[in-house]
Formats: C-alpha cells, structure tokens, sequence
C-alpha cells in the first residue's frame, strides 16, 4: 500500500518537473526562434562571443540559457538538419542543472547534450562528453563536432590510442568527448608526472556522461589501476645477493635478532659501494633504494631460515605460518624481501606487480565541479545516484507517445523448455517477416541459441559486445524485415535500431528476453529496443524456474503454483502475480547491492581524501617555482620529530637518549652531534634544536653549492616527487591488506570500519614522516659525478631515482582480480618485545610496525 503512495507521488512531483520545465524554458525558447533564425551564419556565430562578454560583466550561465539554447537549436537545424525537440529541450535543461535525465532509447540523448555542452563551454574551463566506448566518443565527436565549431567552439576527441601530445590538445579544448576509462587514466597519469609539461587535463569542470548509470552504478567501483613495472629485470638481486654473501656481522652490519631489524655500518656502506662498483648506496633501483635492497637481502639470509620461517617448493618460496605451521601458498612478503629470499634460495625472482596509482569511476566523477547523466533506465536507482552523487532523476516525456506492449512474463519448469519455447517464438515470428532481437544474459547461452536456430536453418547474427563498431552497424540492421539478432546486455548500446520498410505494418521490432536479470533496470534497457520515436513494438520475457533469480528467490512458490495449476512439460505460466514476485525479488537485490556498495563507499571514502591530499601536494611541489621552502619545513618538521623522539621535555638533559640520536641523526643525515657528557646539562631542547636545525641548513647549503642552485632547484622537486611516489605507492599496497586484514577483526567485536579508519589514519601519518625524511637524506647525499668530463657545474648532478620508472601499465580491473598475494600489513605479535606502535630500533624513527617490524 505504501508503496503505491510512494510511486503516486512521485508521479505527482515528476508531472509538476515537467510542467515547470515546459513552461519555464521551452515555451520561452521557442518564443526566441522566428528571432533566431533570421540571423546570417555569421551573426549566429557571433553570439559565441557576446555570450561570452556577457559572462565577464557578471551575468550567470542560468541567465543565459535560454537565448544559448535558442542559438544551439538553430545552428543544428542549419549544420547537422536536425531541430531539437521540446523534450530534448527539458532533458537538456536537466542536464545543465547537474541531474539526471532519463529519456528512453532513440528519442536522441547525443543532441540533447549539445545545449548544455555549449553553454557551459562558454566558461572556457572545458567540458567532457563522457561515452562508454571509444567508437561512440568517436561518432559522436565528428557527428556533434559540426554544431559547436560552427559556433567557434573548439572541441577534441580522445581515443585509445591518442597520443600525449594528442590528448594535451584535446584537453584544451572547448568541448573534449571521450570515454569514462580515458579520462580516468589520464587523471591518473597526470599525478604520476614528473614534469609539468607532461600533465594533459586541465580542471575537472563539468562532465556530460551518457549511460550514466552503465558508468556510475555497473562499473562504479571497478578500479582503474596504473601498476607498476612487473617485467623489468631482476638481475639486481642476484647481484646484492652476491655481495651480501660477502658482509660480516658487526663489521659491515649489525642486526637486532628479537626486532629482525638490519643495518649497515658507516664500514659496511663504503664496502657495498665498492663491491658494486657504485658511487651512491642511496640511488633508487626502482624497486627502492640499494641501500633498501641490501637490508632486505641481509635479512634474507641473516634472520629468515628455510623449512622453519619458510619452505621451498617447486621452485616456489612459500611462507610458513608461524602459529599454526600451515604452508600460506601464494603470499608473499612485501618490500622486496620475497625476492631477496628468492635470490637467496637461487631461484628464478618473481616481481610482483605493484599499483602505482589507482581509482575508482566513482571517486573520479565525484571530483568534478559539476557531473550529469543521460540514460534510458536511471529512475529504479534513483536513491543511489541521490545519496552517492546528488543527482535526481527526471523522467523525460517521450517525443510521440511510446506504443511498445509489454507482454506478461512466460515461466516454464526447465532451462530447456524455456530455449526451446524460445526457438519455436523466433521461428514463428520470423516466418511472419518480424524482426526480433533476443537478450541474453551471457555469450555462453547467446552461443546456444544460436546453435539451436542454426539446426532449424534460421539466419541470424550474434553479438556479445567485443566489436563496438561492427556490432553498431550489425544492430543498425536489426530492424530490417525477417532480422534476427541475438545480443548480450552490452553489444550494440548506444545504436538505436531503425524500422525496415514495412516493418511498422508488422508490429515493428520485438524484444525477447531469455532471462530476468538482478537488475530491473538492465530489463528495461533491454525491452527499451523496441519501440522507439513512437514506432510499434513489443517485448516479452521467457523464463524458467532454473534461472538464477528464481532459483533464489521464489522458485519453490512458483512450483506451487505450477503444481496446483496442473502445468505439464513444455507449458508455461502466464499470470501477473508472478511477474510481481518476480519484480519483488529484483527490488530485494537492488536494493542489498546499494547496500553494500554503501559501505564499500565509507571504505573508499577514506583513501580517497587521503589521495586527494597527495595529489594536491603534488600538485603544489610541481607547479611551485622553487620547493625550498617546502624542504625548509620539512627539516623543521623532522628536528621537532626527533627531539620529541630523544630530548623527552620530561626529563633532564643528562636523561635524554643521546645516542640514540646520534645513531638517528647520522642514518637520516649522514652526521652526528657527538656531544660530550659533561657538556649535555648545559642544553635545553631550543638549544638542541638550534644546534641541529644550523647544522642541517649547513649542510644543505654546502650540498647546494657543491651541486650548483640551478640544477639543485630541479633535483630538489624531483626528488620530492619521487618519494612521494615510492611512498604512496608502498601506501597503497599497505592500505590493501588493511583492507583485507580487518574483516577479520569483526570478532572481536570492534567494529571493523572504526578500526580501520583508525589504523589508516595513522599509516598516513607514518608516510607523511617518512617522506620528509626521505626527502632530506636522499637530498643529503646527492653527489655530484663527473661522466661526461666537462665542469661540474655543468653536470647533471646523479641524484638519486634519476630515472624515471612512473610510466606503468593500465589495468583496468574488476575488484576481485587485484593483485591479493603479499602478506599482511601488520607484524605478528607476540613473537617480539618492541611494540607495534613503539620506534623502530633501526633508528629510522618510523613506528615498528611500518618499518623493520613490517613482513
Ligand atoms: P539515443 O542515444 O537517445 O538512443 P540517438 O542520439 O542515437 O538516440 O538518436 C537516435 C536517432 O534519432 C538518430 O538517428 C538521430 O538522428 C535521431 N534524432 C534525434 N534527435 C532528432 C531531432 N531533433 N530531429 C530529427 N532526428 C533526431
């Protein structure tokens, strides 16, 4: 009962919407049009212009619109022949408003997005026409392109495999059409740039997606991964593992064995260096330091024993479970030390492919000022497009009233049953000249039907959405006299399908489908072939009671049914409150999938405004004229970090841990403050701290002039960038297994979100230290090296991680396919005294359970 009120109401509010939108906007546009076209081309165009000073004098895009529609309806009725409809009209105003406009398959969403591209163009911060494949971006580029530039608009197409440059440009563009998985990448590879001139997008202004909800519900959470290196080669370990081979304890390195935390002596250092013929221990590999590769490769050999801590299987490291001994088959430790072990064990090295930079749809669309949707079926998922993006739905008239029948459901027992009711459906139709398009739910049952059909010596064509382009002028075919045309869900979306000659007289198209999917909105799509710009049509659903819907819900009181009705083989059922049962069961998982994409979304939240800060930063370090000041605050940051760390204000000065500052300022800075005993009663932490802020800021400078300022300045945000990347890269990774780690901590009855928000926190935190301190030491010890033989200053002075390695590889990925190997983030307890959260005895000052403690 209350939900007939509901939908009563709601049919209410939409009949008031679309008064509203008629009388406010197309009754007055239409006035505008005998004004309109009595324009020459040339004044037309020119009202690009004055629209433009317009917007400079202070009036509003809202002011605007009207007289922008009237001018767009009049060039595309001279440029591309076609006159927008009233209705195109509304569902162009609904566009601009930032919401979602629904309007039925065929009735032209690709002019109706030419009014509100156009306008808010006029801003000159760029608009995106978003498709779902890059034939669509395509047609519609060069089929729309005409009505914009003949109003002096510039506009740009994206495509596969469009160049940088290529895309730079169509970037700049007024208006750039493209796909949802172009844009997403090229956002993300613009965060990964090392150099200003490489970034291609500009401002995330306002985005016009059409199959919005194909985009933003279906594929809303499907990651796009940029991942890292993986066949890059791994000679590197070999060669550390030789060297490493060749360290003795106490001289070269020293170990902690309760902590399993490694370091290498000054000693140990210059040994490395000459072992590998290398003048910098800090020089990236890309796959993290040397020096980084050393400590893992002593560890390897030093503190993980074989058959206890792991086995060797078949060519194959598998790490042994420490509580329960059990073989964990397929995880690796991270960081390198699987591969240490590996080289160790002379195995062949594996590398693991590593996220360099990754999102989701749904967090990419969300960052532009404005986003709106079209689409055939939005309305069953409205409250989802409301509460994850703030767009409301509104049901667009069609132009000519729809005159597809919908015909009831058919149910029969078996799978087999269903398909053979099917066949003798299409044969019988077919006989008659009918075209007919049949659904199915997968490429495996449309290769069945098509066996079927093939027997019977029914010709008929098979789609399953691997071919955009062929599949549009297949399914452009489909109205044809006597068609018939098996398609998945996907093929074809975006074409509408014509009505052959005397076709109408038949009945026109008819849409069968050989299953109900989950989703009523994907059943609307499909029986939204038919009948389209007020053609005849009709559209039916076979079923069985071995569908998968069925089978879960409800299938045992529709066998009842069946049952009392007497039905006997090849019979089916036909009756309305089957149809609701159906309908009903669909509701229910509608509505548990919004649920947990609900919370999958606080989940997402969270890592999304900790990329945001990463990402803007970088923006920052990239743009800035010199970082500088940015590497000036850090020292400060770290020295207030270290004498929080070792000048505890509690205590006297004679009680502070001078060693351990020494030994924590000579790893990050490469010296140490040696301060005699007698001497420390006189300091007090400003002292302490000035003493070491001068002496770092010495350094520098020294370093700077060794180096020379112009090329430093470079060096300095290259730098910067990198370990930002290397860290939000190994962020990244961590942040995934947290994800998978906290399921289960659910048991302990703490809530697993709370746990998780916190534990992310501060790993974000801890990754914030560890860049600025690893910004300072590798900048510390940049040296300059004479290769070429000319002066000095002229050198590119070799700093470490010169070589870029951010190019990485796309992946576009379901969420289930991620990359799960690896081991868990968190270091299992009880085995050693240093705690989690306590300082890491390696003195790199980050938490143990980041640093050494780390698996
Ligand atoms: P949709 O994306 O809504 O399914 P399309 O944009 O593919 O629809 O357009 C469907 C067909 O309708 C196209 O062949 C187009 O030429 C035609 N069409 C759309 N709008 C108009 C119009 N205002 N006047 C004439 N034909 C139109």
């Amino acid at each position: 009962m209350l939900g007939v009120l509901k939908e009563f109401w709601s049919k209410k509010t939409q009949d008031r919407l679309i008064k509203k939108l008629y009388e406010e906007y197309v009754v007055p546009i239409n006035a505008l049009e005998s004004d309109i076209a009595r324009l020459s081309d040339a004044e037309l165009r020119a009202k690009t212009d004055q629209f433009r000073e317009r917007l400079q004098a202070g009036e509003t895009l809202d002011d605007l619109l009207r007289e922008a529609f009237a001018v767009v309806r009049e060039a595309a009725k001279r440029v591309v022949g076609m006159r927008h409809f009233d209705v195109q009209i509304m569902g162009a105003v609904v566009l601009h408003q930032g919401k979602i406009a629904e309007m039925q398959t065929g009735e032209g969403k690709t002019l109706v997005a030419t009014m509100p591209a156009y306008l808010n163009a006029l801003t000159g911060r760029g608009v995106h026409i978003v498709t779902v494949n890059d034939y669509l971006a395509k047609r519609d580029r060069f089929w729309m392109g005409p009505i914009y530039e003949f109003l002096g608009l510039s506009v740009g197409l994206i495509q596969h495999d469009s160049s940088r440059e290529e895309r730079k440009k169509a970037y700049s563009c007024d208006i750039t059409y493209g796909t949802n998985t172009e844009f997403g990448f090229d956002y993300l590879r613009d965060n990964m740039a090392v150099r200003r001139e490489d970034i291609v997008q500009r401002e995330l202004h306002y985005a016009i997606i059409d199959e919005v909800d194909s985009i933003l519900i279906d594929e809303a959470r499907t990651p796009l991964i940029i991942s890292g290196p993986a066949e890059e080669s791994t000679e590197i370990y070999y060669k550390i593992d030789r060297v490493v081979r060749r360290l003795r304890q106490g001289e070269h390195f020293d170990i902690e064995e309760k902590t399993k935390a490694v370091w290498l002596t000054e000693e140990g250092v210059r040994e490395v260096e000459k072992l590998l013929h290398v003048d910098n221990l800090y020089e990236d590999t890309g796959k993290g330091t040397l020096e980084h590769l050393v400590r893992q490769a002593l560890r390897a050999h030093h503190l993980y024993r074989k058959d206890v801590d792991y086995v060797v299987k078949n060519g194959e490291v598998i790490i042994v479970d420490e509580f329960t001994g059990r073989l964990m088959h397929g995880r690796r430790y991270s960081d390198g030390l699987h591969q240490a072990i590996e080289a160790k064990e002379k195995l062949q090295v594996k590398e693991e492919n590593q996220t360099l930079a990754s999102i989701s749809y749904q967090n990419y669309f969300r960052m532009y000022e404005k986003i709106c949707g079209m689409t055939g079926t939005a309305k069953t998922e409205e409250e989802e497009f409301i509460f994850t993006y703030g767009m409301p739905v509104v049901v667009i008239p069609t132009n000519k009233p729809l005159r597809r029948t919908n015909l009831q459901d058919v149910i029969y027992r078996t799978e087999e049953e269903k398909f053979e009711a099917v066949v003798e459906e299409i044969e019988k139709l077919h006989r008659q000249g009918r075209p007919v398009l049949v659904g199915t739910v997968s490429i495996e049952k449309s290769e069945r039907l098509s066996r079927m059909l093939h027997k019977k010596g029914i010709p008929h064509q098979v789609l399953n959405a691997k071919n955009h382009e062929k599949e549009a002028e297949i399914i452009a075919q489909a109205g044809q006299r006597g068609a018939v045309t098996i398609s998945t869900n996907m093929a074809g979306r975006g074409t509408d399908i014509v009505l052959g000659e005397g076709v109408a007289e038949l009945g026109g198209l008819h849409v069968i489908g050989t299953e109900r999917h989950e989703s009523r909105r994907i059943d609307n799509q499909l029986r939204g072939r038919a009948g389209r710009q007020g053609d005849p049509g009709s559209s039916q659903f076979f079923l069985s009671l071995e569908d998968d819907l069925l089978r879960l819900f409800g299938s045992e009181r529709i066998a009842n049914i069946m049952d009392r009705f007497g039905v006997e083989r090849g019979v089916p059922i036909e009756h309305p409150l089957v149809t609701r049962m159906i309908e009903s069961a669909q509701k229910k998982v509608e509505s548990y999938h919004f649920g947990l994409r609900k919370t999958l979304l606080r989940y997402d939240d969270i890592m999304n405004k900790q990329r945001e800060v990463i990402y803007s930063q970088r923006r920052m370090v990239l743009f800035a004229d010199s970082v500088r000041p940015f590497v000036l605050q850090m020292m400060e940051e770290v020295v207030e970090e270290i004498l929080g760390a070792y000048a505890d204000e509690k205590l006297y000065p004679e009680e502070w841990d001078w060693e351990g500052l020494d030994r924590r300022l000579y790893y990050l800075f490469g010296w140490s403050l040696r301060i005699a005993e007698a001497e420390r009663p006189s300091f007090d932490r400003d002292k302490l701290r000035e003493l070491i802020l001068e002496k770092l800021k010495t350094t520098y400078q020294e370093k700077v002039q060794s180096v020379g300022e112009d090329v430093f300045r470079e060096i300095e945000r290259y730098v910067l960038l990198r370990v930002v990347d290397t860290h939000w890269k190994d962020h990244l990774h961590n942040m995934d297994h947290l994800r998978e780690g906290i399921g289960l901590r659910a048991v302990g009855q703490r809530d697993p979100f709370v746990e998780y928000q916190l534990e992310a926190f501060d790993m974000f935190q801890d990754m914030i230290a560890r860049i600025r301190e690893d910004t300072l030491r590798y900048l510390l010890r940049i040296r300059v090296v004479d290769k070429t033989g000319g002066s000095q200053s002229s050198q590119v002075a070799k700093a470490s991680a010169l070589r870029s390695s951010s190019q990485g590889k796309e992946v576009k990925s379901g969420v289930s396919s991620r990359i799960t190997s690896a081991t868990s983030a968190f270091p299992k307890e009880g085995r050693k005294k240093v705690g989690r959260n306590d300082p890491c005895p390696c003195g790199s000052g980050l938490k143990y359970k980041y640093c050494c403690g780390k698996k």
